[in-house]
């Protein structure tokens, strides 16, 4: 029983760190870990041995908080038989503090502008949450071939079902100067891939005195430094403030990737309407065919949200045929759930659950469908592909990705280097993964 006991005790300064939700978070948890790191903690290998877990939250849908909700329960089992600090940050955090989680076993909670002062936080420095947000110097994992490069923050947009702006603030861009340091830093560290993340990345705009600069063209400044790194992406994209200059980058730059993550939401005008997006489906449609005329090659994958209140079966069929018309690779397919404090949790109309998850049912189907068309339709042809991994089973294969976000598994390849760019034919598909060859750029 004593032994037990002894076992149960946390390794001193060892923290166990969880992350939900987006990119956004994920590269803030990277950067918080480091900063643990530097200040002497190691990674427990298990949450039941730490002496600090860490939840980084989300609070984007119902139940990314209700798996939370769970975690927690299971952290304050634990406490009652030893010791840990729980701390709690990000956009959950940030919606309830002062909340009911206090009594949920949770010792600090700190909201999305104060994430990285946790450390300081834990030996007790600093109880003040931050009231503009602090971009991190660095979010990458060493030894990562690719990194996220936060660009800016919260969202000014308030589309009336989303909780973003009330838990992340007003939009706040990021200083060139910084972002190209920390992009030099991870050029010359040997990352191959990087992805500028943001709210809504277009809306980028850092001004200083008289002088102002916006998203074309910091990446245009991006790409032009960069010589490790052989491919930038960016998300999200909002489809009011994307800018055709984007096509002419990418046809200047090879590096910057063909491949766009523009969120279309709904395919019906007067659902875009109520969600406040401020474009219509035309506007949606007109910025894809141009892009496509501009940009040989170019594909797009989307975020599509149905359910939402006052839907009609005929708004359905117009996502439908909007999906159709737009061919998205991939698309993030979700139901509405109203967030508590967004305008649409008011709205009348709301639909019950079986009715949503039969429309969403649908919409899942047909973008299955399209995907692996637009798939098949690159079957033959050559891309080049970042070679990411060994293959779990087959130790003679190896798994890449295309500039347009899809995995590869490349044949006969044991010889290949993990970070190498290679061409490679696509000769079939497999499920929804695509197989393919090493081929020389000429054949
Ligand atoms: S653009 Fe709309 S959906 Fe996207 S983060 Fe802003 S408010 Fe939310």
């Amino acid at each position: 029983m004593e032994a037990l006991q002894v076992a149960m005790e946390p390794t001193p300064k060892t923290y166990w760190l969880e992350t939900y939700g987006c990119q956004m978070n994920f590269a803030e948890s990277n950067s918080l870990e480091l900063d643990l790191l530097h200040h002497g903690y190691l990674p427990a290998q298990f949450p039941e041995e730490a002496s600090v877990v860490i939840i980084n939250t989300c609070s984007v849908r119902t139940t990314a908080e209700n798996r939370i909700r769970g975690r927690l329960g299971y952290f304050r089992s634990m406490k009652r038989s030893r010791k840990v600090t729980v701390v709690l940050t990000g956009c959950m955090a940030q919606r309830l503090i002062d909340q009911e989680l206090q009594e949920q076993g949770v010792d600090v909670i700190i909201g999305t502008n104060g994430k990285q002062h946790v450390v300081s936080l834990l030996a007790g420095e600093n109880s003040q949450d931050l009231v503009t947000y602090e971009f991190s110097r660095t979010h990458h994992k060493p030894g990562d071939l690719r990194a996220f490069v936060p660009i800016m923050n919260g969202c000014n947009n308030f589309c009336s079902y989303c909780i973003v702006p009330y838990v992340r603030g007003r939009e706040v861009s990021r200083s060139p100067q910084e972002i190209f340091d920390e992009i030099s830093f991870l050029d010359d560290t040997g990352v191959k891939e990087i992805t500028l993340l943001g709210q809504n990345v277009n809306s980028y705009a850092y001004r200083r005195g008289d002088a102002s600069l916006g998203f074309t063209d910091l990446l245009d400044g991006i790409a032009r430094r960069v010589s490790s790194v052989q491919w930038i992406r960016f998300l999200s994209s909002h489809p009011k403030d994307i800018s055709p200059a984007i096509g002419e980058l990418m046809l200047e730059h090879r590096s910057i990737c063909r491949h766009i993550h523009i969120p279309i939401q709904h395919g019906s005008n007067s659902v875009l309407k109520r969600m406040n997006r401020k474009y219509t489906r035309e506007h949606f449609l007109g910025i894809l065919a141009s892009l496509r005329e501009q940009v040989p090659g170019i594909t797009f994958s989307s975020d599509i949200l149905i359910g939402f209140p006052g839907e009609t079966e005929q708004d359905v069929e117009l996502t439908l045929s909007a999906m159709r018309e737009a061919r998205f690779n991939d698309a993030f397919t979700y139901y509405f759930n109203p967030r508590e404090g967004t305008e649409a949790a008011g709205y009348s109309g709301q639909l019950d659950d079986d009715t949503k998850l039969s429309r969403l049912k649908c919409i899942i189907a047909e973008q299955k469908a399209i995907s692996l068309l637009e798939k098949q339709r690159r079957i033959g042809t050559i891309e080049l592909v970042l070679v990411e991994d060994r293959a779990k089973k087959q130790h003679d294969e190896k798994l890449a990705r295309t500039e347009h976000d899809d995995m590869v598994v490349i044949a006969s390849s044991a010889a290949l280097e993990i970070g190498a760019m290679v061409p490679v034919r696509l000769n079939s598909l497999s499920g929804n993964t695509l197989k393919g060859e090493l081929a020389s750029c000429g054949k």
